[in-house]
């Protein structure tokens, strides 16, 4: 199994390549060449399972022979060992045929766990075995830093630097990095926006010296085992409730279109899922191309729902692979014109594929907290305000053609502990944190606070990797 890269002009690579490269030296995302297909006996077949083992069926196909069958297991196994559900992604009924999947049981409660998990760990045998080591350096407006600094803790062939914008996430994402005290964590608190964080882990990552010294990587979400991995718990869903004989629909809040393509490769995979419900917020860039069929994008504006506010979704490349049949001069020519005038379309023809299986639709800031407080009035569940638009999203999409009374699955991608405050307005209560995390106040934080200057976080990168290398 090799993976190409939707642009077409980087080379085939194996799994354990293109894990290592993330993005594809042509500026593509990889995907495989060809999808390993699920017969309707084989998912029968994953009834059943505990997950880990589920997971291990599910992505074996996808190594290609690059990991050995018990190295995978051993690294699968130990992913999910610590999550707080033994169902590690319990699905909830909120109504007749529609379920809540809770994807918050693991260490930083957000979704992004279920793979970065895995992918730490990947990254770790791979590197180990090839006698290699890597920086990652990474920016984070909040879920993401905590879920990378998680995956890569004490890991022995990965140092991780994360920056975040002093002052400006919450205290429970700041503590959830700078209470992690591994030797290989560093955080950096910029003084500065989240922009700048990002313009300053570019701008490192690109310095070639320095690159070269330090070996920089990052496990951002266009990495092709993130999707991988995401794609185990549709499975999972889907065999608890019936399928390979009863058809599903997924509902997912959406930010860079990672977690909804995993629904979509699942669906490659001959998962029979009807219909992928896409929630946007305020910046609803999906949506608003599923209902004209052209992209445009916006201003971002911050919203309620602030892992969404995005407006160029990086994987919505992958499907774009998918419906120009592979053909990458197209796209790249497409995707230009996207990046330079801010619009594009794919044509009639795609756009109607794409909206056989997608729907999208959009709630405000009000509409979320008005959604929030509706669940949790009429089923008792308290919701984050993610979570919020993507049932909105799957409730909306009930009456559209092709849905043909599949069970709805509502994709739940943090904690409502996460965001306390949108919750609390909504609710009335203040959600509290899993007894895991319960004195995450008191632990004791370690980050360095500096200004928003290349030079210094430059100095902060070489000093701590001079104190790593003495001890
Ligand atoms: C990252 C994130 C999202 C968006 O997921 P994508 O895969 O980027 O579409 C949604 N909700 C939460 C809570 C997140 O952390």
């Amino acid at each position: 199994m090799n993976y190409v890269s939707t642009r077409g002009q980087a080379p085939a690579l194996p799994f354990d390549e293109a894990l290592l490269a993330g993005l594809a030296s042509d500026g593509g995302l990889y995907v495989p060449e060809a999808w390993p297909r699920f017969s309707r006996a084989d998912i029968r077949g994953l009834r059943g399972l505990p997950y880990a083992e589920l997971a291990r069926r599910v992505m074996t196909p996808f190594l290609g022979g690059c990991v050995g069958d018990d190295d995978f297991a051993t690294m699968v196994d130990d992913a999910y060992a610590a999550f707080d559900h033994p169902a590690v992604a319990p699905l909830v009924q909120l109504g007749a045929d529609t379920w809540l999947l809770e994807l918050f049981q693991g260490p930083t409660l957000s979704f992004k766990d279920y793979a970065l998990q895995l992918v730490g760990r990947l990254f770790d045998h791979v590197l180990a075995r090839r006698g290699q080591r890597v920086t990652i350096i990474g920016a984070t407006s909040g879920d993401t830093g905590s879920a990378a600094i998680e995956a890569c803790r004490d890991r022995e062939a990965i140092d991780i630097f994360m920056l975040h914008p002093k002052d400006r996430i919450s205290e429970v994402q700041r503590r959830q990095m700078t209470t992690v005290l591994s030797d290989n964590v560093h955080n950096a608190a910029i003084e500065g926006t989240f922009d700048d964080c990002q313009d300053l882990a570019k701008a490192m990552f690109n310095d070639a010296a320095l690159s070269r010294r330090y070996n920089f990587s990052a496990v951002n979400s266009i990495n092709w085992a993130r999707i991988m991995a995401q794609t185990v718990y549709y499975f999972a869903a889907a065999v608890a409730l019936g399928a390979p004989d009863r058809r599903l629909a997924f509902a997912v809040p959406t930010g860079n279109f990672g977690n909804v393509y995993a629904a979509y490769a699942a669906r490659k995979m001959g998962l029979g899922v009807r219909r992928l419900a896409i929630g946007s917020n305020a910046n609803d860039i999906l949506t608003r191309f599923m209902e004209s069929g052209a992209m445009e994008t916006r201003p971002v504006a911050a919203t309620l729902s602030p892992a969404m506010d995005i407006q160029i979704a990086s994987n919505f490349e992958r499907l774009l692979f998918d419906v120009y049949g592979g053909k990458g001069a197209a796209l790249v020519r497409a995707m230009e014109r996207l990046r330079c005038d801010g619009r594009a379309d794919f044509g009639k023809a795609r756009w109607r594929r794409i909206r056989k299986v997608f729907a999208g639709h959009r709630l405000d800031d009000a509409g979320t907290t008005a959604a929030m407080r509706r669940i949790h009035e009429t089923t008792g569940v308290v919701v984050d305000p993610h979570t919020a638009v993507g049932i909105a999203a799957g409730e909306a999409c009930r009456g559209d053609e092709g849905f043909g009374g599949a069970a709805l699955v509502c994709i739940a991608t943090a904690h409502p502990a996460k965001f306390p405050d949108a919750v609390e307005a909504a609710t009335g209560a203040r959600p509290a944190l899993p007894p895991r995390l319960a004195d995450l106040q008191g632990r004791p934080e370690r980050c360095e606070v500096l200004p928003n200057d290349l030079g210094a976080v430059g100095d902060f990168v070489a000093r701590r990797m001079a104190e790593r290398r003495a001890a």
